[in-house]
């Protein structure tokens, strides 16, 4: 099985390169799993469609998010580059279903999607008003053919509740519930080498969150002020990774989706 980073989406959210420098310009990370002849995708970033017409698509939040035009980044068109096929990425999974997450569902229509229950309940049938922005009718309008997966399955992985052994995906790919950032937050970790790679998604945005002992930069605290729907919440769960790289650093690795240094890291150059 090989594992692979896309960057499937670049927002360049107004006025951050003065007060948030670090997420002045935010990727869109995500999985590729390569298992046989099917493929895999963790989150979706953007889709075709919303690269044709982001603010449309995205919703008024866009003003202000700024996602950069460019199809290439698409994971569709980054799948055609590397001579593989859309047909066969059998499944997606969604950490949650932000339309920076979500946008790209559409491209793949024939894929199973897995979520959480509350992910999915609540992205389709938004019972706020910040969830009706965040949520993007026009990402689901397809008809994905969820896969919606109901609490834990009471085992654990690294002292997390989780869900193993998925009917199928790989017995690789374990979901590890992650609420805050929404409801039905969830992150997802791939075994592959000698270790794991534990997707947080939204759980943390800037590597400088992770640092032990030390506040989060001020801009990205207030950034998490906005953008988790139940901020003590996310903030639990961040410290609950903190905790898991304290202890288990020699095994884990984190990717989160936004997250500028990681990008850098692994691209070698700015986003
Ligand atoms: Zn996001």
């Amino acid at each position: 099985m090989e594992v692979s980073v896309l960057n499937c989406g670049t927002m360049r959210p107004r006025g951050a390169r003065f007060l948030v420098p670090r997420m002045s310009a935010s990727p869109c990370l995500c999985l590729l799993i390569e298992e046989a002849d099917r493929l895999i995708l963790v989150d979706s970033g953007l889709g075709t469609m919303d690269m044709e017409d982001p603010t449309g698509r995205l919703g008024f939040s866009n003003v202000l998010l700024n996602a950069e035009r460019d199809p290439g980044l698409t994971a569709l068109r980054q799948l055609r580059g590397r001579g593989l096929h859309p047909e066969q990425v059998t499944d997606i999974i969604c950490t949650h279903l932000d339309r920076d997450h979500a946008g790209g569902l559409p491209d793949f229509p024939d894929a199973r999607v897995h979520v959480l229950r509350p992910e999915h309940d609540h992205a389709l049938d938004p019972p706020s008003r910040r969830e009706r922005e965040r949520y993007r009718r026009c990402h689901f309008a397809h008809g994905p053919r969820w896969e919606v997966h109901e609490g834990t399955s009471g085992e654990d992985w690294f002292g997390f509740n989780c869900i193993r052994n998925i009917e199928g995906l790989p017995s690789e790919v374990v979901l590890v519930p992650l609420p805050g950032h929404t409801l039905g937050h969830c992150g997802v970790a791939v075994r592959y080498g000698q270790g794991w790679l534990f997707h947080c998604g939204d759980s943390y945005y800037a590597r400088a969150e992770l640092a032990v002992g030390q506040k989060a930069p001020a801009g990205v605290r207030a950034f998490r002020s906005v953008a988790h729907l139940d901020r003590s919440c996310a903030l639990r769960q961040l410290e609950r990774i903190k905790g898991l790289l304290a202890a288990h650093g020699s095994e884990v690795a984190t990717i989160a989706s936004h997250d500028q240094a990681e990008y850098v890291k692994r691209f070698g150059r700015a986003p």
